[in-house]
Protein backbone atom coordinates (compact mmCIF):
# COMPACT_ATOMS: atom_id res chain seq x y z
CA UNK A 1 0.00 0.00 0.00
CA UNK A 2 1.83 3.40 -1.36
CA UNK A 3 0.34 6.71 -0.60
CA UNK A 4 -0.11 8.74 -4.08
CA UNK A 5 -1.51 12.00 -2.95
CA UNK A 6 -1.63 14.26 -0.31
CA UNK A 7 -4.07 17.14 -0.53
CA UNK A 8 -4.65 20.04 1.63
CA UNK A 9 -7.92 22.11 1.52
CA UNK A 10 -8.90 25.51 3.88
CA UNK A 11 -12.60 25.17 4.81
CA UNK A 12 -14.09 28.09 5.49
CA UNK A 13 -17.95 28.21 6.91
CA UNK A 14 -19.51 31.69 7.10
CA UNK A 15 -21.96 31.89 10.45
CA UNK A 16 -25.37 33.99 10.06
CA UNK A 17 -25.24 37.02 12.34
CA UNK A 18 -28.17 35.42 14.44
CA UNK A 19 -26.25 32.15 15.52
CA UNK A 20 -22.84 34.02 16.32
CA UNK A 21 -21.54 34.68 20.11
CA UNK A 22 -18.82 36.95 21.38
CA UNK A 23 -16.34 36.20 23.37
CA UNK A 24 -12.90 37.36 24.44
CA UNK A 25 -11.36 35.74 21.09
CA UNK A 26 -14.44 38.23 19.38
CA UNK A 27 -17.44 37.58 17.39
CA UNK A 28 -17.39 33.57 15.49
CA UNK A 29 -18.52 35.03 12.36
CA UNK A 30 -17.22 32.03 10.34
CA UNK A 31 -15.46 28.54 11.30
CA UNK A 32 -12.64 27.23 9.77
CA UNK A 33 -10.22 24.41 9.29
CA UNK A 34 -7.73 22.40 6.98
CA UNK A 35 -9.02 18.94 5.67
CA UNK A 36 -6.75 16.68 4.70
CA UNK A 37 -7.16 13.93 2.35
CA UNK A 38 -4.09 11.37 1.67
CA UNK A 39 -5.29 8.80 -1.26
CA UNK A 40 -3.46 5.74 -1.75
CA UNK A 41 -2.61 3.15 -4.74
CA UNK A 42 -5.33 0.61 -3.13
CA UNK A 43 -8.06 3.47 -3.75
CA UNK A 44 -9.03 3.97 0.26
CA UNK A 45 -8.57 7.95 1.05
CA UNK A 46 -7.61 8.76 4.55
CA UNK A 47 -9.01 11.79 6.04
CA UNK A 48 -6.97 14.08 8.54
CA UNK A 49 -7.71 17.63 9.94
CA UNK A 50 -4.91 19.99 11.10
CA UNK A 51 -5.91 23.01 13.10
CA UNK A 52 -3.84 26.56 13.44
CA UNK A 53 -6.80 28.20 14.99
CA UNK A 54 -9.78 27.83 17.01
CA UNK A 55 -13.14 28.80 15.17
CA UNK A 56 -13.12 32.12 13.35
CA UNK A 57 -9.35 33.07 13.96
CA UNK A 58 -7.57 30.75 12.16
CA UNK A 59 -6.00 31.75 8.39
CA UNK A 60 -5.51 28.02 6.87
CA UNK A 61 -3.72 29.31 3.60
CA UNK A 62 -0.28 28.71 5.80
CA UNK A 63 -1.13 25.16 6.87
CA UNK A 64 -2.06 24.42 3.07
CA UNK A 65 0.57 25.67 1.38
CA UNK A 66 3.25 23.69 4.11
CA UNK A 67 1.37 20.18 3.42
CA UNK A 68 1.42 20.81 -0.15
CA UNK A 69 4.93 22.18 -0.41
CA UNK A 70 7.02 20.36 2.38
CA UNK A 71 5.26 17.61 3.69
CA UNK A 72 3.28 15.67 1.03
CA UNK A 73 6.70 14.76 -1.25
CA UNK A 74 7.78 13.36 1.69
CA UNK A 75 4.79 10.99 1.98
CA UNK A 76 3.89 9.83 -2.01
CA UNK A 77 5.56 6.66 -2.11
CA UNK A 78 5.47 5.69 1.64
CA UNK A 79 3.43 2.54 3.17
CA UNK A 80 0.72 5.19 5.28
CA UNK A 81 0.29 2.04 7.38
CA UNK A 82 3.90 2.57 8.88
CA UNK A 83 2.51 5.29 10.84
CA UNK A 84 5.40 5.76 13.76
CA UNK A 85 7.88 5.76 11.00
CA UNK A 86 5.98 8.37 9.15
CA UNK A 87 5.61 10.33 12.08
CA UNK A 88 9.55 10.38 12.91
CA UNK A 89 10.07 11.61 9.71
CA UNK A 90 8.18 14.71 9.57
CA UNK A 91 9.18 15.68 13.08
CA UNK A 92 13.01 14.57 12.78
CA UNK A 93 13.58 15.02 8.68
CA UNK A 94 17.12 14.20 7.79
CA UNK A 95 17.88 13.56 11.31
CA UNK A 96 15.27 10.90 11.48
CA UNK A 97 17.43 7.80 11.18
CA UNK A 98 18.82 8.49 14.30
CA UNK A 99 16.12 7.46 15.88
CA UNK A 100 16.00 4.17 15.16
CA UNK A 101 19.47 3.77 16.00
CA UNK A 102 19.62 6.03 19.66
CA UNK A 103 15.42 5.83 20.33
CA UNK A 104 15.15 9.41 21.20
CA UNK A 105 14.26 12.42 19.22
CA UNK A 106 15.63 14.48 17.12
CA UNK A 107 13.54 17.13 15.76
CA UNK A 108 14.53 20.02 12.93
CA UNK A 109 15.03 23.60 14.21
CA UNK A 110 11.56 24.58 14.36
CA UNK A 111 9.32 21.93 14.95
CA UNK A 112 6.38 23.47 16.54
CA UNK A 113 3.32 25.73 15.35
CA UNK A 114 1.93 25.22 12.32
CA UNK A 115 3.92 22.22 11.30
CA UNK A 116 2.94 20.19 14.31
CA UNK A 117 -0.22 20.85 13.47
CA UNK A 118 -0.01 19.66 9.69
CA UNK A 119 1.86 16.49 11.23
CA UNK A 120 -1.28 15.74 13.33
CA UNK A 121 -3.58 16.14 10.46
CA UNK A 122 -1.35 13.89 8.40
CA UNK A 123 -1.05 11.15 11.40
CA UNK A 124 -4.64 11.52 11.99
CA UNK A 125 -5.36 10.68 7.91
CA UNK A 126 -2.72 7.53 8.66
CA UNK A 127 -4.93 5.93 11.33
CA UNK A 128 -8.31 6.67 9.05
CA UNK A 129 -6.39 4.52 6.15
CA UNK A 130 -4.62 2.09 8.70
CA UNK A 131 -8.26 1.33 10.13
CA UNK A 132 -9.97 1.11 6.75
CA UNK A 133 -7.05 -1.21 5.15
CA UNK A 134 -8.01 -3.69 8.26
CA UNK A 135 -11.59 -3.30 8.10
CA UNK A 136 -11.96 -2.14 11.54
CA UNK A 137 -12.59 0.63 13.78
CA UNK A 138 -9.38 3.18 14.52
CA UNK A 139 -10.31 2.47 18.42
CA UNK A 140 -10.09 -1.52 17.60
CA UNK A 141 -6.48 -0.21 16.72
CA UNK A 142 -5.86 1.71 19.80
CA UNK A 143 -6.19 -1.36 21.98
CA UNK A 144 -9.94 -2.16 21.73
CA UNK A 145 -13.39 -1.34 22.88
CA UNK A 146 -13.34 0.42 26.58
CA UNK A 147 -16.22 2.02 26.60
CA UNK A 148 -19.30 1.53 24.61
CA UNK A 149 -20.16 5.50 24.42
CA UNK A 150 -18.21 8.86 25.57
CA UNK A 151 -20.13 11.38 27.64
CA UNK A 152 -20.00 14.11 26.39
CA UNK A 153 -20.24 17.76 27.74
CA UNK A 154 -21.86 20.62 25.82
CA UNK A 155 -19.26 23.51 25.11
CA UNK A 156 -20.43 27.06 25.14
CA UNK A 157 -22.02 29.50 27.84
CA UNK A 158 -21.14 32.77 26.61
CA UNK A 159 -24.52 34.61 27.79
CA UNK A 160 -24.01 37.51 30.46
CA UNK A 161 -25.74 37.54 33.66
CA UNK A 162 -29.46 37.08 33.69
CA UNK A 163 -29.42 34.44 30.37
CA UNK A 164 -26.60 32.34 31.10
CA UNK A 165 -28.58 29.77 33.29
CA UNK A 166 -31.55 29.67 30.62
CA UNK A 167 -28.78 29.24 28.18
CA UNK A 168 -27.37 25.83 29.64
CA UNK A 169 -30.37 24.46 30.41
CA UNK A 170 -30.82 24.30 27.13
CA UNK A 171 -27.99 22.31 26.54
CA UNK A 172 -29.22 19.93 29.28
CA UNK A 173 -32.70 19.79 27.03
CA UNK A 174 -30.94 18.57 24.06
CA UNK A 175 -29.34 15.48 26.14
CA UNK A 176 -26.02 17.03 27.99
CA UNK A 177 -25.42 15.47 31.60
CA UNK A 178 -22.68 18.25 31.98
CA UNK A 179 -22.02 21.80 30.32
CA UNK A 180 -18.69 24.15 30.00
CA UNK A 181 -19.32 27.77 30.34
CA UNK A 182 -16.94 30.79 29.40
CA UNK A 183 -15.67 33.31 31.87
CA UNK A 184 -12.81 35.69 32.44
CA UNK A 185 -12.24 39.29 31.03
CA UNK A 186 -15.34 38.90 28.72
CA UNK A 187 -16.51 39.49 31.55
CA UNK A 188 -16.98 43.00 33.50
CA UNK A 189 -14.91 41.85 36.72
CA UNK A 190 -14.58 38.60 38.77
CA UNK A 191 -17.29 39.19 40.72
CA UNK A 192 -19.47 39.25 37.47
CA UNK A 193 -18.24 36.33 36.45
CA UNK A 194 -18.85 34.06 39.71
CA UNK A 195 -22.01 35.46 39.84
CA UNK A 196 -22.72 34.19 36.52
CA UNK A 197 -21.66 30.66 37.86
CA UNK A 198 -23.65 31.07 40.50
CA UNK A 199 -26.98 31.93 38.24
CA UNK A 200 -25.58 28.86 36.16
CA UNK A 201 -25.14 26.47 39.45
CA UNK A 202 -28.78 27.35 40.72
CA UNK A 203 -30.48 27.14 37.33
CA UNK A 204 -28.67 23.53 36.26
CA UNK A 205 -29.67 22.25 39.94
CA UNK A 206 -26.63 19.79 41.86
CA UNK A 207 -26.54 16.75 39.29
CA UNK A 208 -25.99 18.53 36.06
CA UNK A 209 -21.82 18.75 35.68
CA UNK A 210 -20.54 22.27 35.34
CA UNK A 211 -16.75 23.44 34.14
CA UNK A 212 -16.00 27.03 33.11
CA UNK A 213 -13.30 27.90 30.74
CA UNK A 214 -11.34 31.42 31.48
CA UNK A 215 -9.76 31.16 27.99
CA UNK A 216 -6.54 31.74 29.89
CA UNK A 217 -6.82 35.57 30.26
CA UNK A 218 -6.93 35.91 33.97
CA UNK A 219 -3.89 36.85 36.16
CA UNK A 220 -3.20 34.47 39.27
CA UNK A 221 -4.74 36.56 41.97
CA UNK A 222 -7.78 36.97 40.10
CA UNK A 223 -7.60 33.76 39.20
CA UNK A 224 -7.42 32.52 42.73
CA UNK A 225 -10.24 35.14 43.81
CA UNK A 226 -12.65 33.50 41.59
CA UNK A 227 -12.02 30.23 42.54
CA UNK A 228 -12.70 31.64 46.38
CA UNK A 229 -15.86 33.39 45.31
CA UNK A 230 -17.20 29.76 43.72
CA UNK A 231 -16.05 27.20 46.26
CA UNK A 232 -20.12 26.50 46.58
CA UNK A 233 -20.83 25.88 42.86
CA UNK A 234 -19.32 22.35 42.76
CA UNK A 235 -17.20 23.00 39.34
CA UNK A 236 -15.99 20.05 37.78
CA UNK A 237 -12.61 21.87 36.28
CA UNK A 238 -11.38 25.72 35.72
CA UNK A 239 -9.99 25.71 32.73
CA UNK A 240 -6.97 27.94 31.68
CA UNK A 241 -7.28 29.93 34.34
CA UNK A 242 -4.42 31.62 33.21
CA UNK A 243 -1.96 32.25 30.50
CA UNK A 244 -0.50 29.19 29.07
CA UNK A 245 2.64 30.76 29.20
CA UNK A 246 2.63 30.71 32.88
CA UNK A 247 2.57 27.18 33.95
CA UNK A 248 4.14 28.13 37.23
CA UNK A 249 1.19 31.08 38.07
CA UNK A 250 -1.50 28.33 36.95
CA UNK A 251 0.59 25.82 39.37
CA UNK A 252 -0.06 28.46 42.16
CA UNK A 253 -3.65 28.92 41.52
CA UNK A 254 -3.88 25.40 41.12
CA UNK A 255 -2.36 25.14 45.20
CA UNK A 256 -4.75 27.36 46.33
CA UNK A 257 -7.81 25.26 45.41
CA UNK A 258 -9.60 22.26 45.00
CA UNK A 259 -11.31 22.81 42.18
CA UNK A 260 -9.67 20.84 39.56
CA UNK A 261 -7.31 22.65 36.79
CA UNK A 262 -8.02 21.85 32.93
CA UNK A 263 -5.40 23.44 30.66
CA UNK A 264 -3.32 22.18 27.49
CA UNK A 265 -5.58 23.23 24.47
CA UNK A 266 -2.78 24.72 22.51
CA UNK A 267 0.39 22.99 23.65
CA UNK A 268 2.17 20.63 21.36
CA UNK A 269 3.96 17.37 21.79
CA UNK A 270 4.27 15.07 25.07
CA UNK A 271 7.06 17.06 25.95
CA UNK A 272 4.81 20.30 26.28
CA UNK A 273 2.46 17.87 28.38
CA UNK A 274 5.50 16.49 30.68
CA UNK A 275 6.56 20.31 31.72
CA UNK A 276 2.70 20.73 32.60
CA UNK A 277 2.42 17.83 35.11
CA UNK A 278 6.43 18.57 36.23
CA UNK A 279 5.23 22.20 36.72
CA UNK A 280 2.20 20.64 39.49
CA UNK A 281 0.32 22.97 36.96
CA UNK A 282 -2.68 20.16 35.65
CA UNK A 283 -5.66 17.50 37.03
CA UNK A 284 -7.11 17.40 33.23
CA UNK A 285 -4.90 17.26 30.15
CA UNK A 286 -7.20 18.81 26.90
CA UNK A 287 -4.62 17.74 24.34
CA UNK A 288 -5.97 18.98 20.66
CA UNK A 289 -5.45 15.81 18.42
CA UNK A 290 -5.34 18.53 15.19
CA UNK A 291 -2.97 20.49 17.38
CA UNK A 292 -0.96 18.52 20.02
CA UNK A 293 0.26 15.95 17.41
CA UNK A 294 -2.28 13.23 15.50
CA UNK A 295 -3.83 10.27 17.58
CA UNK A 296 0.00 8.97 17.86
CA UNK A 297 0.98 11.76 19.94
CA UNK A 298 -1.92 12.12 21.61
CA UNK A 299 -1.93 8.51 23.16
CA UNK A 300 1.89 9.46 24.32
CA UNK A 301 0.41 12.21 26.12
CA UNK A 302 -2.53 10.07 27.65
CA UNK A 303 0.35 7.40 29.26
CA UNK A 304 1.46 11.04 30.78
CA UNK A 305 -1.39 11.35 32.17
CA UNK A 306 -2.15 8.08 33.05
CA UNK A 307 1.00 7.27 35.25
CA UNK A 308 0.54 10.74 37.29
CA UNK A 309 -3.58 9.61 37.92
CA UNK A 310 -4.41 12.59 35.87
CA UNK A 311 -7.49 12.30 33.11
CA UNK A 312 -7.64 13.34 29.85
CA UNK A 313 -10.40 15.13 28.23
CA UNK A 314 -9.05 16.58 24.37
CA UNK A 315 -10.27 19.63 23.55
CA UNK A 316 -12.70 19.08 20.05
CA UNK A 317 -13.59 22.33 19.08
CA UNK A 318 -12.84 22.17 15.76
CA UNK A 319 -14.61 20.10 12.58
CA UNK A 320 -15.34 16.64 12.65
CA UNK A 321 -12.55 14.58 12.03
CA UNK A 322 -10.97 16.06 14.59
CA UNK A 323 -13.97 14.94 16.88
CA UNK A 324 -14.27 11.45 15.59
CA UNK A 325 -10.39 11.11 16.37
CA UNK A 326 -11.20 12.39 20.06
CA UNK A 327 -13.71 9.76 20.43
CA UNK A 328 -12.32 6.85 18.89
CA UNK A 329 -9.44 8.04 21.43
CA UNK A 330 -11.84 7.83 24.78
CA UNK A 331 -13.65 4.43 23.28
CA UNK A 332 -10.04 2.46 23.51
CA UNK A 333 -8.63 4.65 26.47
CA UNK A 334 -9.32 4.78 30.28
CA UNK A 335 -7.84 7.87 31.08
CA UNK A 336 -9.58 10.01 28.53
CA UNK A 337 -12.85 10.47 30.73
CA UNK A 338 -15.23 13.20 28.56
CA UNK A 339 -15.76 14.56 24.95
CA UNK A 340 -16.01 18.23 23.79
CA UNK A 341 -19.19 18.96 22.13
CA UNK A 342 -19.53 22.46 20.33
CA UNK A 343 -22.73 24.25 21.30
CA UNK A 344 -21.55 27.29 19.43
CA UNK A 345 -22.63 27.56 15.66
CA UNK A 346 -20.28 25.09 13.88
CA UNK A 347 -21.25 23.55 10.54
CA UNK A 348 -17.70 21.84 9.91
CA UNK A 349 -18.93 19.77 13.16
CA UNK A 350 -22.93 19.36 12.43
CA UNK A 351 -22.98 19.38 8.72
CA UNK A 352 -19.45 17.54 6.99
CA UNK A 353 -21.05 13.92 7.58
CA UNK A 354 -22.75 11.57 5.50
CA UNK A 355 -24.07 10.46 9.41
CA UNK A 356 -23.83 13.15 11.78
CA UNK A 357 -22.69 12.16 15.46
CA UNK A 358 -25.12 10.79 17.65
CA UNK A 359 -25.72 12.13 21.20
CA UNK A 360 -27.71 9.91 23.74
CA UNK A 361 -28.45 9.99 26.98
CA UNK A 362 -25.28 12.67 26.65
CA UNK A 363 -23.05 10.36 25.41
CA UNK A 364 -21.54 9.75 21.80
CA UNK A 365 -21.50 5.53 21.19
CA UNK A 366 -18.80 3.78 19.84
CA UNK A 367 -19.22 4.02 15.95
CA UNK A 368 -18.59 0.77 14.16
CA UNK A 369 -17.86 1.83 11.00
CA UNK A 370 -13.71 0.82 9.72
CA UNK A 371 -11.23 3.63 10.46
CA UNK A 372 -12.64 6.79 11.42
CA UNK A 373 -15.91 5.97 10.54
CA UNK A 374 -16.90 8.63 8.93
CA UNK A 375 -17.98 9.96 5.03
CA UNK A 376 -18.09 13.58 4.15
CA UNK A 377 -20.45 14.90 2.10
CA UNK A 378 -18.95 15.98 -1.00
CA UNK A 379 -21.24 18.83 -1.75
CA UNK A 380 -20.97 20.37 1.40
CA UNK A 381 -16.53 20.09 1.24
CA UNK A 382 -17.29 21.57 -1.86
CA UNK A 383 -19.40 24.75 -1.32
CA UNK A 384 -16.88 25.51 1.99
CA UNK A 385 -13.56 25.15 0.17
CA UNK A 386 -11.57 28.30 -0.17
MG1 LIG B 1 -10.78 26.03 26.32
Amino acid sequence: MKITAVRAAWLRASIPAERQHRSDFGVNDSFNTCLIEIDTDTGLTGLGEAKVGVGNLGNYAGVVALIHAELAPLLVGRDPRDVNAVWETLYNGSRAHYVAREGRTFPIVGRRGITLSAISGIDIALWDLLGKSLDQPVWRLLGGRFRDRVPAYASGGWAPLGGVGKQLRQYVERGHRAVKMRVGLQDRSVEDSAARVREARASLGPEVGLMVDAHGTWSVREAQRFARKVAECDLAWLEEPVSPDNPAGQAEVRAATDIPIASGESEQTRFAFRDLIDARAVDVLQPDVAIAGGITETLRICALAAAHGLTVAPHLWGGAVLFASGLHLAVATPCVTALEFSRGENPLLHDLLEEPFELIDGAVPAPERPGLGISLRRDVVRSLTV
